[in-house]
Protein backbone atom coordinates (compact mmCIF):
# COMPACT_ATOMS: atom_id res chain seq x y z
CA UNK A 1 0.00 0.00 0.00
CA UNK A 2 1.65 3.29 -0.77
CA UNK A 3 0.45 6.93 0.35
CA UNK A 4 -0.03 9.69 -1.89
CA UNK A 5 2.80 11.97 -1.88
CA UNK A 6 0.65 15.08 -0.90
CA UNK A 7 -1.82 13.69 2.18
CA UNK A 8 -0.62 15.66 5.28
CA UNK A 9 0.26 13.37 8.46
CA UNK A 10 -0.64 14.39 11.99
CA UNK A 11 2.26 12.64 14.04
CA UNK A 12 0.67 13.38 17.44
CA UNK A 13 -0.86 10.08 17.19
CA UNK A 14 2.21 8.36 17.39
CA UNK A 15 4.98 8.22 19.87
CA UNK A 16 8.72 7.60 19.25
CA UNK A 17 10.79 6.56 21.89
CA UNK A 18 14.37 6.15 22.28
CA UNK A 19 17.23 5.20 24.51
CA UNK A 20 15.37 2.71 26.29
CA UNK A 21 17.84 -0.03 27.92
CA UNK A 22 19.19 -2.69 24.81
CA UNK A 23 17.59 -6.26 24.98
CA UNK A 24 20.50 -8.83 26.24
CA UNK A 25 22.07 -10.91 23.59
CA UNK A 26 22.50 -14.81 24.47
CA UNK A 27 24.15 -17.09 22.46
CA UNK A 28 23.20 -19.19 19.37
CA UNK A 29 20.20 -20.13 20.68
CA UNK A 30 18.65 -17.04 21.06
CA UNK A 31 19.05 -15.96 17.48
CA UNK A 32 16.75 -19.42 16.66
CA UNK A 33 14.04 -17.90 19.08
CA UNK A 34 13.97 -14.46 17.13
CA UNK A 35 13.65 -16.26 14.19
CA UNK A 36 10.47 -18.29 15.10
CA UNK A 37 9.24 -15.75 16.89
CA UNK A 38 9.05 -13.94 13.87
CA UNK A 39 6.60 -15.92 12.09
CA UNK A 40 4.71 -16.24 15.30
CA UNK A 41 4.76 -12.75 16.69
CA UNK A 42 4.11 -10.96 13.60
CA UNK A 43 0.77 -10.97 14.98
CA UNK A 44 0.65 -12.96 17.62
CA UNK A 45 2.97 -11.94 20.75
CA UNK A 46 -0.17 -9.97 21.56
CA UNK A 47 -2.71 -10.04 24.30
CA UNK A 48 -2.28 -13.26 25.30
CA UNK A 49 1.06 -13.60 26.21
CA UNK A 50 0.65 -10.29 28.54
CA UNK A 51 0.18 -12.23 31.93
CA UNK A 52 3.83 -13.34 30.83
CA UNK A 53 5.78 -10.32 29.80
CA UNK A 54 9.27 -10.23 31.49
CA UNK A 55 8.45 -7.26 34.60
CA UNK A 56 10.48 -5.40 36.57
CA UNK A 57 13.36 -3.48 35.35
CA UNK A 58 11.47 -0.13 34.80
CA UNK A 59 11.83 2.68 32.06
CA UNK A 60 15.78 3.64 31.80
CA UNK A 61 16.72 7.00 33.00
CA UNK A 62 18.02 7.68 29.60
CA UNK A 63 14.62 6.75 27.48
CA UNK A 64 13.21 9.61 26.03
CA UNK A 65 10.31 10.78 23.36
CA UNK A 66 11.56 11.53 20.27
CA UNK A 67 9.72 14.27 17.59
CA UNK A 68 8.98 13.24 14.52
CA UNK A 69 9.52 16.21 12.80
CA UNK A 70 10.68 14.68 9.53
CA UNK A 71 6.99 13.16 8.67
CA UNK A 72 4.91 15.65 7.08
CA UNK A 73 3.67 14.12 4.49
CA UNK A 74 2.72 10.76 1.87
CA UNK A 75 6.31 11.28 0.77
CA UNK A 76 7.74 11.03 3.87
CA UNK A 77 5.53 8.06 4.82
CA UNK A 78 6.59 6.24 1.86
CA UNK A 79 10.16 6.17 2.24
CA UNK A 80 10.67 6.03 5.91
CA UNK A 81 9.22 2.84 8.37
CA UNK A 82 8.66 5.24 11.15
CA UNK A 83 6.95 8.04 8.81
CA UNK A 84 4.76 4.76 7.59
CA UNK A 85 3.15 4.15 10.72
CA UNK A 86 2.51 7.99 11.94
CA UNK A 87 0.56 7.79 8.68
CA UNK A 88 -0.72 4.60 9.07
CA UNK A 89 -2.32 5.50 12.34
CA UNK A 90 -3.39 8.91 11.57
CA UNK A 91 -5.47 6.60 8.72
CA UNK A 92 -6.69 4.52 11.29
CA UNK A 93 -7.54 6.90 13.92
CA UNK A 94 -9.75 8.94 10.97
CA UNK A 95 -11.37 5.78 9.74
CA UNK A 96 -12.25 4.24 13.57
CA UNK A 97 -13.52 7.54 15.06
CA UNK A 98 -15.64 7.67 11.35
CA UNK A 99 -16.87 4.12 12.56
CA UNK A 100 -18.33 4.76 15.71
CA UNK A 101 -21.08 7.00 16.57
CA UNK A 102 -19.88 7.65 20.04
CA UNK A 103 -17.13 6.13 22.68
CA UNK A 104 -14.64 5.87 20.32
CA UNK A 105 -11.01 6.06 21.80
CA UNK A 106 -7.70 6.68 20.01
CA UNK A 107 -5.00 4.21 21.46
CA UNK A 108 -1.34 5.09 22.15
CA UNK A 109 0.89 3.90 19.55
CA UNK A 110 4.41 3.77 20.85
CA UNK A 111 7.69 2.78 18.62
CA UNK A 112 10.40 1.83 20.41
CA UNK A 113 14.16 0.90 20.31
CA UNK A 114 15.46 -2.30 22.25
CA UNK A 115 12.89 -2.21 24.99
CA UNK A 116 10.54 0.42 26.84
CA UNK A 117 7.92 -0.26 29.43
CA UNK A 118 4.13 -0.96 29.27
CA UNK A 119 1.33 -1.04 31.84
CA UNK A 120 1.89 -4.80 30.84
CA UNK A 121 5.39 -5.23 31.63
CA UNK A 122 8.84 -4.93 30.08
CA UNK A 123 7.82 -5.02 26.33
CA UNK A 124 11.37 -5.84 24.09
CA UNK A 125 11.57 -7.30 20.58
CA UNK A 126 11.45 -10.91 21.36
CA UNK A 127 7.80 -10.14 23.01
CA UNK A 128 6.57 -8.70 19.21
CA UNK A 129 4.10 -6.30 18.60
CA UNK A 130 1.60 -6.08 20.92
CA UNK A 131 -1.84 -3.83 22.47
CA UNK A 132 -1.59 -3.72 26.04
CA UNK A 133 -5.57 -3.05 27.49
CA UNK A 134 -4.26 -1.42 30.39
CA UNK A 135 -2.98 1.41 29.03
CA UNK A 136 -4.28 1.11 25.82
CA UNK A 137 -1.43 1.43 24.11
CA UNK A 138 0.69 -0.51 21.01
CA UNK A 139 3.43 -1.15 21.40
CA UNK A 140 6.07 -1.67 18.25
CA UNK A 141 9.89 -2.53 18.23
CA UNK A 142 10.71 -0.48 15.16
CA UNK A 143 14.08 -2.91 14.36
CA UNK A 144 10.88 -5.75 13.77
CA UNK A 145 10.15 -3.61 10.74
CA UNK A 146 13.42 -4.31 9.25
CA UNK A 147 12.65 -8.01 9.36
CA UNK A 148 9.22 -7.94 8.14
CA UNK A 149 10.86 -6.18 5.01
CA UNK A 150 13.30 -8.63 4.70
CA UNK A 151 11.00 -11.81 4.94
CA UNK A 152 8.21 -9.88 2.42
CA UNK A 153 10.47 -7.98 0.57
CA UNK A 154 10.13 -4.49 -0.56
CA UNK A 155 6.23 -4.21 -1.07
CA UNK A 156 4.82 -6.71 0.86
CA UNK A 157 6.93 -5.50 3.47
CA UNK A 158 5.68 -2.02 3.76
CA UNK A 159 2.09 -3.78 3.80
CA UNK A 160 2.43 -6.28 6.07
CA UNK A 161 4.22 -3.04 8.44
CA UNK A 162 0.72 -1.45 8.00
CA UNK A 163 -1.22 -5.08 8.57
CA UNK A 164 0.56 -5.30 11.99
CA UNK A 165 -0.26 -1.62 12.74
CA UNK A 166 -4.26 -2.43 11.62
CA UNK A 167 -4.37 -5.58 13.61
CA UNK A 168 -2.74 -4.30 16.93
CA UNK A 169 -5.42 -1.12 16.05
CA UNK A 170 -8.35 -3.51 16.30
CA UNK A 171 -7.68 -5.25 19.51
CA UNK A 172 -8.14 -1.96 20.54
CA UNK A 173 -11.47 -1.36 18.68
CA UNK A 174 -12.65 -4.92 20.33
CA UNK A 175 -11.32 -3.67 23.95
CA UNK A 176 -13.70 -0.70 23.86
CA UNK A 177 -16.50 -2.76 22.19
CA UNK A 178 -15.93 -4.72 25.37
CA UNK A 179 -15.42 -8.08 23.96
CA UNK A 180 -11.68 -7.85 24.50
CA UNK A 181 -12.23 -7.93 28.36
CA UNK A 182 -14.57 -10.99 28.40
CA UNK A 183 -11.88 -13.47 26.60
CA UNK A 184 -9.42 -15.41 29.04
CA UNK A 185 -6.30 -17.27 27.89
CA UNK A 186 -7.79 -20.05 26.69
CA UNK A 187 -6.74 -22.04 23.55
CA UNK A 188 -8.48 -24.02 20.95
CA UNK A 189 -9.68 -23.75 17.38
CA UNK A 190 -13.15 -21.75 18.69
CA UNK A 191 -11.49 -20.21 21.76
CA UNK A 192 -12.18 -17.20 22.21
CA UNK A 193 -8.79 -16.18 22.10
CA UNK A 194 -9.20 -17.18 18.22
CA UNK A 195 -12.51 -15.20 17.90
CA UNK A 196 -10.25 -11.86 19.11
CA UNK A 197 -7.40 -12.29 16.87
CA UNK A 198 -10.01 -13.27 13.86
CA UNK A 199 -11.77 -10.31 14.61
CA UNK A 200 -8.54 -8.28 14.50
CA UNK A 201 -8.11 -9.41 11.16
CA UNK A 202 -11.37 -8.83 10.04
CA UNK A 203 -10.96 -5.25 10.91
CA UNK A 204 -8.10 -4.71 9.49
CA UNK A 205 -9.32 -5.98 6.39
CA UNK A 206 -12.21 -3.22 6.92
CA UNK A 207 -9.35 -0.59 7.21
CA UNK A 208 -7.63 -1.69 4.34
CA UNK A 209 -10.57 -1.41 2.27
CA UNK A 210 -11.33 2.22 3.34
CA UNK A 211 -7.73 3.51 3.06
CA UNK A 212 -7.95 4.85 0.20
CA UNK A 213 -11.23 7.06 0.57
CA UNK A 214 -10.16 8.37 4.13
CA UNK A 215 -8.98 11.45 3.42
CA UNK A 216 -6.36 13.46 5.36
CA UNK A 217 -6.24 16.63 7.37
CA UNK A 218 -5.20 18.30 3.57
CA UNK A 219 -8.17 16.94 1.86
CA UNK A 220 -6.32 14.16 0.23
CA UNK A 221 -7.32 10.77 0.99
CA UNK A 222 -4.28 8.83 2.92
CA UNK A 223 -3.23 6.12 0.76
CA UNK A 224 -3.81 4.76 -2.86
CA UNK A 225 -6.43 1.93 -3.62
CA UNK A 226 -4.94 -1.12 -2.99
CA UNK A 227 -3.62 -3.15 -6.03
CA UNK A 228 -4.55 -6.80 -6.65
CA UNK A 229 -0.62 -7.68 -6.30
CA UNK A 230 -0.82 -5.92 -2.68
CA UNK A 231 -4.13 -7.54 -1.55
CA UNK A 232 -2.31 -10.77 -2.45
CA UNK A 233 1.10 -9.57 -0.50
CA UNK A 234 -1.64 -9.15 2.49
CA UNK A 235 -2.99 -12.74 1.75
CA UNK A 236 0.38 -13.95 2.21
CA UNK A 237 0.83 -12.53 5.09
CA UNK A 238 -1.86 -13.88 6.75
CA UNK A 239 -1.05 -16.81 5.69
CA UNK A 240 2.07 -17.18 6.97
CA UNK A 241 1.11 -16.56 10.87
CA UNK A 242 -1.72 -19.09 10.96
CA UNK A 243 -1.22 -21.12 14.07
CA UNK A 244 -1.34 -24.61 11.96
CA UNK A 245 1.10 -22.74 9.45
CA UNK A 246 3.70 -21.64 12.69
CA UNK A 247 3.23 -24.86 14.16
CA UNK A 248 3.99 -27.06 10.90
CA UNK A 249 7.18 -24.43 10.60
CA UNK A 250 8.40 -25.11 13.83
CA UNK A 251 8.14 -29.41 13.15
CA UNK A 252 5.24 -29.85 15.31
CA UNK A 253 2.15 -31.82 14.65
CA UNK A 254 -0.93 -29.56 13.36
CA UNK A 255 -2.79 -29.37 16.80
CA UNK A 256 -6.12 -27.33 16.43
CA UNK A 257 -6.86 -27.51 20.96
CA UNK A 258 -3.48 -25.32 21.20
CA UNK A 259 -4.63 -22.55 18.96
CA UNK A 260 -4.77 -18.86 19.80
CA UNK A 261 -5.38 -16.73 16.40
CA UNK A 262 -6.99 -19.18 14.23
CA UNK A 263 -5.47 -21.18 11.00
CA UNK A 264 -3.85 -19.59 8.06
CA UNK A 265 -7.10 -19.98 6.06
CA UNK A 266 -9.60 -18.65 8.10
CA UNK A 267 -7.01 -15.75 8.75
CA UNK A 268 -6.99 -15.11 5.06
CA UNK A 269 -10.84 -15.40 5.15
CA UNK A 270 -11.76 -13.43 8.34
CA UNK A 271 -9.15 -9.94 6.52
CA UNK A 272 -11.10 -10.94 3.13
CA UNK A 273 -14.40 -10.63 5.22
CA UNK A 274 -13.38 -6.93 6.86
CA UNK A 275 -12.37 -6.30 3.32
CA UNK A 276 -15.16 -7.06 1.33
CA UNK A 277 -17.82 -6.19 4.00
CA UNK A 278 -16.57 -3.66 6.24
CA UNK A 279 -16.22 -3.22 10.25
CA UNK A 280 -19.63 -4.43 10.68
CA UNK A 281 -19.59 -7.82 8.98
CA UNK A 282 -16.49 -8.61 11.75
CA UNK A 283 -18.96 -9.68 14.65
CA UNK A 284 -16.49 -13.14 15.34
CA UNK A 285 -18.04 -14.22 18.72
CA UNK A 286 -21.46 -14.58 17.05
CA UNK A 287 -20.99 -17.09 14.99
CA UNK A 288 -20.93 -20.99 15.40
CA UNK A 289 -17.69 -22.91 15.47
CA UNK A 290 -18.23 -24.20 12.15
CA UNK A 291 -18.62 -21.07 10.48
CA UNK A 292 -15.37 -19.08 12.40
ZN1 LIG B 1 -3.56 -10.16 17.74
Amino acid sequence: MTFNDDARIDTSKVQRRRGGKTAAIGGGTLLGVIVLALASQLLGGDLTPLTGLVTGGGSSAQEQTVAFDECETGADANQNDECRMAGAADSLDVFWEDQFSSGYRAPGVILYQGTTTSACGQASAAIGPFYCPADESIYLDTEFFAELRSQFGATGGSLAQMYVLAHEWGHHISNITGQLGQVGNETGADSGSVRLELQADCYAGAWVQAASSTTSSSGVSFLRPVTQEELADAMNAASVIGDDAIQEKAGQTVNPDSFSHGSSEQRQRWFQTGYQSGATACDTFSVTASDL
